[in-house]
């Protein structure tokens, strides 16, 4: 029996796309609705690392794996650290300095595009409808209910039995059941491209290498993120202040002039490599990106039909690189829920089936959530630390080698256990 419930899901995303492909393969009708016109209307950014055991899983179980392969780049897995003056402290591609420890390991690089494509692709016709944007949730003004209606910019859609708040930073879901909102996160600078590298200056694509590559200063960084499609992303960010675009003095309609004295004023001391990154992007996609997030542990009390996954629920900023990971476990977790509850309760229920019946795996989600959700909060606000130390990158190596000993502690005494427990039954 297919669920005649009635449910929506607010952003054509990583998280809103993947529940929704996940849901529909399990023959659960849901309409997904973005504000965008259409896929294209917005370039994607860079690139995203996908790792083993959470988004992979994820795509696993939406049956795209074998398509997730055929455009994921391994060889983007690697990490340079340099510091500001030039000098290469940390290189995966070549062994110079310790590598990342294994947990690092099996995360393969996809452009931000091409895994929406790949989600898109994938669902119902008709169930993906864009240009929605939605405006308001608004709960039953009868009061008789717990059904919501989508109020977009010129229309209303009514009855729904299950609202989730896929849509990133700044939800329109949230505030229905939390009170919290995103915080600036005391990162500011901003996001540059530079396309076609390889052509435009091939020494610095080599600089940049085929993954990510770090210039790390005293609380100041250069990230630049080689993509698929031949461009570098880089984001020249600082500890700074919420309104550090506004009041810097930088006219940002001018953006020749402004590449140039963001670099005057921000990026003195660091070489020409590392300005160039930012001084020869692309005059259309240079823009100033203050960094926002969610506070570390936020959780709400259940509300009956409403519930939230990804940046809508627990936005991070990206410096442990997680935020998208983390979005398709939600996804994954939630439809899991759902399928089983469709199985053991709704099929069996028969006609006596209500809605409410679905506030327990909607719980049982944002229960398993909030706890994941806040180990990852918590990993990012230690590497938000090392990109912006007063000591640059030579914390951040330090930090990978402690992890590093670590992992071989933990595997000496494992490979101890292992030795131990044959001579036991050696000697038994
Ligand atoms: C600079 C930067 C670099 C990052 N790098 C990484 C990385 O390397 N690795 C990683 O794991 N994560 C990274 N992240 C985080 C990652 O991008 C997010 O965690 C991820 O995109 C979250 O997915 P989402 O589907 O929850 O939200 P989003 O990707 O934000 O999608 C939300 C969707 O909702 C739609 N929407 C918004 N409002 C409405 C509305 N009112 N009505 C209808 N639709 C709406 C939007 O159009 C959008 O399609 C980075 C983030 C930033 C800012």
């Amino acid at each position: 029996m297919s669920s005649p419930l009635k449910i929506a899901i607010i952003g054509a995303g990583p998280a809103g796309l993947a529940l929704a492909r996940l849901l529909q393969i399990n023959n659960i009708t849901c309409t997904i609705y973005d504000l965008e016109a259409d896929r294209n209307a917005r370039t994607q950014g860079g690139c995203l690392d996908m790792h083993e055991g959470a988004a992979q899983q994820c795509i696993r179980e939406c049956g795209l794996y074998e398509q997730f392969l055929a455009v994921a780049r391994t060889e983007g897995e690697v990490l340079k650290i340099y510091e500001p003056n030039g000098t290469l402290i940390m290189d995966e591609g070549s062994d110079l300095g310790e590598r990342r420890p294994d947990s690092f390991k099996g995360r393969p690089e996809i452009d931000r595009r091409q895994l929406r494509s790949m989600l898109i692709d994938s669902l119902y016709p008709g169930s993906l409808q864009w240009g929605h944007k939605v405006v308001a949730v608004k709960t039953d003004p009868t009061g008789r209910t717990a059904k919501y209606d989508l109020q977009f910019q010129n229309k209303l859609e009514t009855g729904f039995d299950l609202v989730v708040g896929a849509d990133g930073a700044w939800s329109k879901v949230r505030h229905l059941i939390s009170d919290v909102r995103p915080q600036f996160s005391g990162i500011t600078g901003v996001d540059a491209k530079l396309s076609n590298i390889d052509t435009v200056n091939p020494a610095l694509a080599k600089r940049v290498g085929n993954g990510m590559c770090l210039t790390l200063g005293c609380n100041t960084t250069v990230l630049s993120q080689r993509n698929g499609d031949g461009s570098v992303k880089s984001y020249g960010f600082f500890r700074g202040t919420e309104d550090w675009h506004k009041t810097c003095g930088i006219d940002w309609s001018n953006v020749a002039e402004a590449k140039k004295e963001f670099v005057r004023k921000y990026y003195d001391g660091f070489n020409d490599d590392a300005k160039n990154l930012m001084l020869l992007a692309d005059d259309d996609d240079f823009i100033p990106r203050p960094m926002w997030m969610l506070p570390v542990g936020h959780t709400w009390a259940h509300r009956q039909g409403l519930t939230l996954i990804g940046d809508a629920a627990h936005l991070m900023t990206p410096f442990a690189g997680v935020g998208v990971n983390v979005a398709m476990e939600d996804a994954l977790s939630l439809a899991t829920q759902i399928k089983k509850w469709k199985q053991n309760v709704w099929d069996k229920a028969g006609p006596s089936a209500t809605s409410s019946l679905l506030i327990e795996p909607v719980r049982a989600y944002e229960e398993e959530m909030f706890v994941r959700a806040e180990a990852y909060a918590k990993e990012t606000m230690m590497y938000y630390d090392l990109f912006f130390h007063e000591r640059g990158g030579v914390a951040m190596c330090e930090q990978f080698a402690k992890a590093k000993a670590e992992e071989k502690a933990k595997g000496d005494v494992s490979v101890e256990v292992t030795e131990l427990s044959l001579n036991t039954a050696v000697e038994a």
